[in-house]
């Protein structure tokens, strides 16, 4: 018997969208400095890059692996995200994060889709990119983070 699959291909008019990359894996941590110690032991290479983004009350540090980096998150306020993270749900996973070509494209486009966009308008977030995010709520469970170089 022949059996003959039809791959169904949505039309999308979104043909200047694109979501390039996981430009990085967030993980929440406790203690930015022990955690730095673990991932450099990990990963068997040196933290390139740490930065304090004040507005999100969040000590950061990089690593490069491959295409993609891990970002370590430390709050450093009570009011933090992850600072509230962690004592809601422990050290982990916190977001995942596409590089895309036109965050204001793609906000509009994911929003167009029913995703819950948490900032329409994007903003400064670590290592010079521009940032939106979107409710977990929308995306399985994850919180998402679109970001874009900024030139
Ligand atoms: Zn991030």
């Amino acid at each position: 018997m022949l059996i003959t699959s039809i791959l169904i291909i949505r039309p999308r008019n979104f043909s200047k969208a694109k979501v390039n990359k996981i430009e990085h894996i967030g993980i929440a941590v406790a203690n930015l400095q022990d955690a730095i110690s673990v991932y450099e032991k990990l990963l068997n290479t040196s933290c390139y890059k740490t930065e304090a983004v004040e507005s999100e009350g969040v000590q950061t540090a990089f690593f490069q692996v491959g295409e993609s980096k891990i970002e370590l998150l430390q709050g450093t306020t009570e009011e933090s995200p992850i600072t509230k993270f962690i004592s809601k749900k422990g050290q982990g996973i916190h977001h995942i994060a596409f590089d895309v070509t036109d965050i204001h494209f793609e906000i509009e486009r994911l929003k167009s889709e029913g995703f819950v966009v948490l900032n329409e308008v994007p903003k400064m977030g670590a290592d010079n990119k521009l940032v939106a995010f979107l409710h977990p709520s929308s995306s399985n469970g994850v919180l998402v983070e679109l970001c874009q170089e900024k030139s």
